[in-house]
């Protein structure tokens, strides 16, 4: 199909210094937790961006001396020149499609907390950052850096910019964002310094410019050089000679860098979850940018519409559309809209389940693209599949792992019929996307649906409740089972576990909530499932305005998304919603217009009125099928039928992450011998 003419804009070629980038399309830096160890498999990563049309394509964060040392979190290097043939692997691999690759070369300050390296940690005045934030926490504090630490993180960024370029990147990067060292030194009350980099703007921007221009010198001006630069807290400031601290900053250096690249100060707001924050979040902090400098802006915000692109460029906030989540949840989205295939874009949902792949200190997982960290170890492209099979498959189970099997399947070259109870597809999400923030999701549905429709050998029955006699009798060769799971309402236990099952009138689970059964308040909403469900279901009950406590055996509110970045804005929420909240406590007795708390570490008993109980704890397999088509073992041959598989939380209960991902493997997988599977492994 040919490109719609209006989106021409963001295939215009633009100039980065010595550079030029083929398109607007900027896939900028961000953790894939690929390390050097991972040079292929790194490799293939990004070059699926490169060959899906992304016209820059930047690694993640890359340190350029052992005093920024990250791990145990993934942590990429350029400290010696031993690392250069990694990185080669990377840069080879983009260029053969065209684009251009960018490395950000980093120093982490006070924020690396050199756990292997057992260096001290430098900084601009000896202060600790994020000393609160329990995952980034070391009793190590930092020392305050003098002249010669100055003199040495200046050669160290050269050293690292001359082996970047040897190793073939075009785009260099100075990161002075996100809390790392340069950024320190352009905070205020951070920077305490009273010497020529501390104290006016102009000095602090001091320690940035030189940095921009060894970078500069030690590719001999033959790479581009692009800054990365937070602006959040500069711009709340009001500057001396400018409106903001922000404005100030970028007027000092606006001719320095070949390109800027313009981001928040924070994970959660620079990688904000579409639960609480929309598209675009960005442009209020870096709309400026572009009117003080002459040279490229790219900024991100999680773009996936062609039209909010052009309306960026347009309207002149930004030259080049900058993406992460987007470009990982669809490497292939530019080539989808120069190919006029906008509406086949896999559009990323905001869930940060790829931040928090970083957290675990994993390979990049994505909610949307199950292929994303596969391409090398398994071989999986994220949108080719080899056309190797025919035959009949049947798919129990309209969710996310249902879809996901019966799209892959499909496109292996199966007949593929789906068959879904409900009237809907979308299984959970069917619920889930309608709890407060959560509509983007229902994006892992749509796509998929979408795709499956327009296939011609495809068959999707909703309200087709199958029993295992209508499987036996319906005759396909394979039978994927992805009927998803249930939620229990189990206690906890003091040591941690799910315990005995609470029964009694009123106890409820997320079941019962979406199928709308009538709720009456006060609701205790007791939450040991610690991810999103507890708060969205406390947030969607008090909505309608019922009275609700949440009560979690964890320190915080849905205590996992620290690693989603959606931690501090759930706590805001509640608080906003009325919600009270206890932490450290569980749910040991209900009854009489009450429930029982225990505190988990004192033992302290407390009564909290109660007429509601939902529990959002424990969930179980809903596998009945599988259990009564095992019983008729013999029965499944003479059907025709070669293999019955169970999938997504059918198997074993996960995020949806954990489902798409199920669901893509059983269907790369079904029908292949166990030596017929790639599984590549660095070593
Ligand atoms: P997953 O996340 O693994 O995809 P979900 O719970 O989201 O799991 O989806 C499972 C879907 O399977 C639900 O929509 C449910 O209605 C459907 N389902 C369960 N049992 C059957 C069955 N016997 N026949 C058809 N559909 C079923
Ligand atoms: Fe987007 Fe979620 Fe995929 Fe991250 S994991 S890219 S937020 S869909």
């Amino acid at each position: 199909m040919a490109r719609d003419s209006r989106y021409d804009i963001l295939f215009e070629p633009v100039a980065i210094g010595p550079k030029r980038a083929p398109n607007r399309f900027y896939a900028v830096p961000h953790s894939s937790g690929m390390t050097n160890a991972n040079p292929l498999t790194r490799a293939a990563f990004r070059a699926a961006k490169a060959e899906g049309g992304w016209g820059v394509v930047c690694t993640g964060a890359c340190s350029i001396h052992p005093s920024a040392d990250d791990r145990p979190f993934p942590n990429a290097t350029l400290w010696d020149d031993a690392d250069i043939r990694s990185h080669a692997a990377m840069t080879e691999a983009v260029h053969r499609h065209g684009a251009l690759a960018g490395v950000e070369l980093w120093h982490g300050g006070a924020f690396s907390m050199n756990r292997i390296t057992r260096l001290p940690p430098l900084s601009p005045s000896g202060i600790p950052w994020l000393a609160t934030h329990v995952p980034f926490m070391s009793q190590q504090r930092p020392r305050a850096m003098d002249p010669s630490d100055i003199a040495d993180l200046i050669r160290w960024q050269g050293e690292a910019a001359r082996r970047a370029h040897t190793a073939g990147f075009d785009i260099i990067y100075v990161y002075a964002g996100m809390g790392y060292l340069p950024h320190e030194f352009l905070l205020a009350e951070y920077n305490r310094r009273s010497d020529a980099y501390g104290g006016p703007m102009a000095n602090r921007v001091r320690l940035v410019r030189e940095l921009i221009d060894v970078t500069r010198e030690a590719t001999g001006g033959r790479a581009a050089v692009a800054l990365r630069i937070s602006l959040e807290e500069l711009r709340k400031r009001p500057g001396r000679h400018a409106e903001t601290e922000a404005h100030e900053a970028i007027e000092l250096i606006k001719d320095d860098p070949d390109l800027f690249d313009v981001k928040m100060d924070t994970s959660p707001t620079d990688c904000a979850a579409s639960r609480y924050t929309p598209e675009g979040s960005h442009e209020p902090v870096v709309d400026f940018v572009k009117r003080i400098t002459a040279k490229p802006v790219v900024g991100v915000g999680r773009f996936t519409s062609p039209d909010t692109m052009v309306s960026q460029i347009r309207r002149g906030i930004l030259d080049l559309i900058g993406a992460a989540r987007p470009s990982i949840a669809d490497p292939f989205l530019p080539r989808k809209i120069a190919e006029g295939r906008s509406d086949e874009i896999r559009e990323c949902i905001g869930c940060n389940m790829c931040i928090a792949s970083w957290h675990d200190g994993v390979w990049v997982r994505c909610t949307q693209n199950p292929t994303a960290g596969e391409e090398y170890r398994r071989g999986w492209h994220p949108e080719i599949v080899s056309r190797d099979s025919g035959g009949r498959a049947l798919v129990v189970g309209g969710g996310p792992a249902g879809l996901e099997a019966g799209l892959t399947l499909a496109r292996r070259g199966f007949e593929v019929t789906i068959a879904e109870a409900r009237e809907q597809f979308g299984g959970r999400l069917a619920f889930e996307a309608r709890l407060p923030g959560l509509n983007a999701w229902h994006r892992v549905i749509d796509y998929r649906l979408g795709q499956l429709k327009a296939m011609n050998h495809v068959a999707l029955y909703p309200a087709s409740l199958l029993s295992a006699e209508e499987i036996l009798d319906f005759g396909a060769d394979h039978v994927v089972l992805a009927t998803g799971s249930r939620w229990l309402s189990d206690s906890y236990s003091p040591n941690e576990h799910p315990a005995a099952t609470l029964t009694g009138q009123g106890i409820m689970t997320p079941d019962d909530v979406a199928a709308d059964a009538p709720i009456e308040g006060p609701v205790v909403v007791f939450d040991f499932d610690n991810y999103y469900m507890g708060s969205a279901i406390s947030e969607h009950l008090a909505r309608r305005g019922l009275t609700v406590s949440y009560v979690t055996p964890a320190g915080f509110v849905s205590a996992w998304t620290i690693n989603t970045n959606e931690l501090p804005l759930i706590h805001a929420s509640l608080a906003r919603h009325g919600i009270a909240v206890k932490t450290l406590n569980l749910v040991s007795d209900h009854g009489d217009g009450a429930v029982m708390l225990r505190h988990l570490f004192t033992g302290e008993r407390a009564r909290l009125e109660c007429r509601t109980l939902v529990v959002v704890g424990h969930r179980a397999p809903r596998n009945a099928l599988q259990a009564e088509l095992a019983a008729r073992a013999d029965d499944v041959p003479a059907a025709g039928i070669a293999s019955i598989v169970a999938t997504g939380d059918a198997l074993a209960p996960g995020a949806i992450v954990h489902a798409v991902y199920n669901g893509h493997r059983t269907a790369r997988e079904l029908g292949l011998r166990p030596e017929q599977r790639i599984l590549r492994r660095e070593a």
